[in-house]
């Protein structure tokens, strides 16, 4: 292996050189206290930047094994280490010719704190995999600029982000032990009967609809209703207190702007972890929570929607639908269903983004427009088998119409950004104002008919290319000829996930849509390989921005894909 001299010197040498000749200082070199692997090298300074990885020694990093003695403690250090390679690396990166020159930069990440294939702590020694835009002007080498970057600002960067002795040991500590807690929790809802948790004292609102930081000023904190109050003994915070929602149907009633959706987008994304400071660290949700919404104009591939949709004009199917166009309230059955099919557990729909007619149908549109011409059973008439009949709760923001008191098993108001519980009142008034609506909703939910998806029909080459995946931001991937468009999946939070949900249906296609499988089982097959062998098995190549996904986000991806086939 080469040392940091020799890269010193070889980069001095390109100094002037066509870009062309940086292909030369792919390798591995021995730091002082780090090898550093470049990996990939771009191909000019506006191509996809570089890839790099450090590999720092426990006795180097020296963090004490308190930090990663347990998996989730592991997780809360390896996202600690990427906020502060990225902190520092904004703060000494700078602008050093054309086009991506002088970056060096991390994966970017939000709130959440999720795996990702940007940090590695295995006993102690670290992996780091990041991106340098090795500089240039025009198309000719800055070969001095180049040796700073990487011989002084790495070094400078390992010194202050990757060593313990740098870093603030407290808030360390706290983060790795909200991890833990934060797992722990999500783990016991199911003991006890619930399916969330928001503890005392949470912050939800957020400081805009574009920045998930927690709003700062005139936040009121949340605060749970007496009678819906648990209370956990967590292995490091020990006490916490704070509202649970047990599992069955969940109604969250109340006037506008009283913070009902706020409430509910928190619930959604606790299904992942979040860092400490965020407020909502301690919003616990049952990991198989899927956000349902409408979303009209999406396509639709042999989907048994028949419990909620029959009877189409022209005699259509519903029992193995398809449409490249769905309504709203198609499209709000076909998520449904989808989720079910993969095992969700938990529903969350906000009214805000769901189809009214799918929701709702009362006495008077029943008496107008009689069952036989309404392809249309609405939720309301099959929220309570999909409870029933497949243990399936539902949390339903629902401000604007009543007839669900009937249905619901607990109903909490919104008063002034405070939850009450208000499920007594409500059946009283359920009884005293009868709706007089007629049940529609048959004796079961119906049948929830898996799909085996064919491999033929995943194709992500693009002309002579054979693997082209583009993703851009949060809501677009490019799938070889097509975009799938991800803007209704609402619990994918950072691009590296559409990256990873990318790489892993070409890992899926190619390892397990073989012959005759379920979708169900070849998402068990993927995520059973992550879980075992981390996320680099879905990529041909080690990659540092991919970022853990659920099967749900997954299945969304390829339910999304226009030109999927599926047998039933
Ligand atoms: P709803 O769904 O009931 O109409 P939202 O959840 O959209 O209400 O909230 C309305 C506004 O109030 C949003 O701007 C939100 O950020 C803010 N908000 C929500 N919860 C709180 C809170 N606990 N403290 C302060 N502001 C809040
Ligand atoms: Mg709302």
């Amino acid at each position: 292996m080469s040392n940091e001299q020799t890269l010193y010197n070889q980069l001095l040498a390109l100094d002037g050189r066509g870009y062309k000749a940086y292909q030369d200082i792919k390798g591995s070199y021995q730091f002082q206290d780090f090898i550093l692997i470049i990996d990939h090298v771009q191909s000019d300074p506006f191509a996809s930047p570089s890839k790099i990885i450090l590999k720092i020694p426990a006795f180097v990093a020296q963090f004490p094994p308190s930090l990663y003695q347990s998996p989730s403690r592991t997780l809360g250090l390896e996202d600690y280490l990427i906020r502060q390679f990225d902190q520092v690396a904004r703060q000494i990166s700078s602008h050093r010719g054309t086009g991506k020159s002088g970056l060096i930069a991390i994966v970017s990440v939000g709130q959440e704190i999720l795996k990702r294939t940007a940090a590695f702590v295995r006993e102690g020694n670290l992996e780091i995999r990041f991106f340098v835009g090795l500089p240039a002007r025009g198309r000719t080498i800055l070969g001095r600029q180049a040796a700073q970057m990487l011989c002084e600002d790495i070094p400078e960067i390992v010194d202050r982000a990757l060593k313990y002795s740098a870093l603030n040991p407290e808030a360390l500590r706290k983060q790795v032990e909200t991890v833990e807690d934060a797992d722990w929790l999500r783990q016991e809802l199911g003991k006890r009967g619930l399916v969330e948790f928001v503890a005392n004292g949470s912050i939800l609102p957020r400081r805009s609809g574009v920045d998930a930081r927690p709003l700062e000023t005139e936040a009121i904190p949340f605060q749970s209703p007496k009678s819906l109050e648990v209370s956990f003994n967590c292995p490091n915070r020990g006490l916490i207190e704070g509202m649970g929602i047990p599992q069955g149907i969940t109604l969250i009633v109340g006037g506008g702007y009283h913070g009902k959706s706020t409430l509910l987008r928190a619930l959604e994304l606790g299904v992942y972890n979040h860092i400490p400071e965020d407020g909502r660290e301690f919003v616990i949700s049952e990991p198989t929570g899927v956000k349902i919404r409408a979303e009209d104009g999406r396509s639709i591939v042999g989907v048994n929607i028949s419990p909620f949709i029959n009877q189409l004009p022209q005699g259509r199917s519903t029992d193995n639908f398809s449409t490249t166009n769905a309504s709203g309230s198609t499209s709000q059955a076909a998520n449904i269903i989808e989720a079910l099919e993969v095992g969700a557990k938990v529903l969350f729909i906000d009214e805000d983004t769901a189809a009214t007619n799918f929701m709702i149908r009362d006495r008077r549109m029943q008496q107008l427009i009689s069952k036989e011409k309404e392809p249309i059973t609405p939720l309301i008439d099959k929220i309570r088998q999909l409870y029933t009949d497949y243990g399936v709760s539902t949390i339903l923001v629902m401000g604007g119409s009543g007839d669900y008191f009937e249905v619901a098993d607990t109903v909490i108001t919104m008063n002034n950004f405070q939850p009450e519980e208000v499920t007594k009142q409500a059946k009283l008034i359920a009884q005293q104002h009868l709706n007089e609506r007629l049940w529609e909703g048959g004796d079961t939910f119906g049948k929830i008919t898996p799909r085996m998806p064919l491999s033929e029909s995943i194709d992500p080459s693009r002309g002579h290319k054979a693997v082209k995946v583009k993703v851009r931001d949060v809501d677009e991937v490019g799938f070889g000829t097509e975009e799938i468009d991800l803007t209704a999946v609402e619990q994918i939070v950072e691009t590296g996930q559409l990256r990873a949900i990318a790489a892993a249906l070409i890992y899926a296609k190619n390892t397990y849509m073989k012959g005759q499988c379920t979708l169900s089982k070849i998402l068990d097959k993927v995520m059973a390989d992550i879980a075992s062998e981390g996320l680099d098995c879905i990529s041909e190549f080690p990659q540092g921005d991919l970022v853990f996904f659920r099967r749900f986000e997954l299945a969304a991806a390829l339910n999304r894909l226009r030109s999927l086939k599926v047998s039933l």
